[in-house]
């Protein structure tokens, strides 16, 4: 456990090994594993290893985090699909926010639905 662990956080469990997970990639600084609920082809969430909150936090205490977030999202997307995708980041309960460890969503494969 470094630092930043949060020791009740499902997000840190996963990174720790203590509860499963499908991971798909990792790299030093963050995981990707399939969300348990699927809402396109490809559904995976990407989280850094140290626990921040939300992006915002991320941002602010470490950018090169958040960056490498960014980028393993990428990598993930072009391995499972065509290499394009959505991020999300919800951002508050309000936003859908559920798992206060910071965490992207990646949706690709096949046509998205559009916002409107
Ligand atoms: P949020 O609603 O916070 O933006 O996203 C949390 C996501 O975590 C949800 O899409 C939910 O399906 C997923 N999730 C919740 N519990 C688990 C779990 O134990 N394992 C995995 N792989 N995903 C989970
Ligand atoms: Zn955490």
């Amino acid at each position: 456990m470094t630092s930043t662990d949060s020791p009740d956080c499902l997000f840190c469990k996963i990174v720790a090994g203590d509860i499963p997970a499908d991971v798909v990639a990792s790299s030093d600084t963050a995981i990707a594993f399939r969300d348990i609920a699927p809402k396109a082809p490809v559904h995976v969430l990407v989280v850094p290893r140290e626990h921040y909150p939300d992006v915002p936090a991320l941002a602010a205490s470490d950018p090169e985090g958040l960056a490498g977030v960014v980028a393993l999202a990428d990598g993930v997307a072009t391995e499972l699909g065509d290499g394009q995708y959505r991020l999300i980041f919800n951002t508050g309960p309000k936003a859908g926010q559920t798992v206060f460890h910071v965490h992207a969503h990646l949706l690709a494969g096949g046509e998205l639905p559009g916002f409107a």
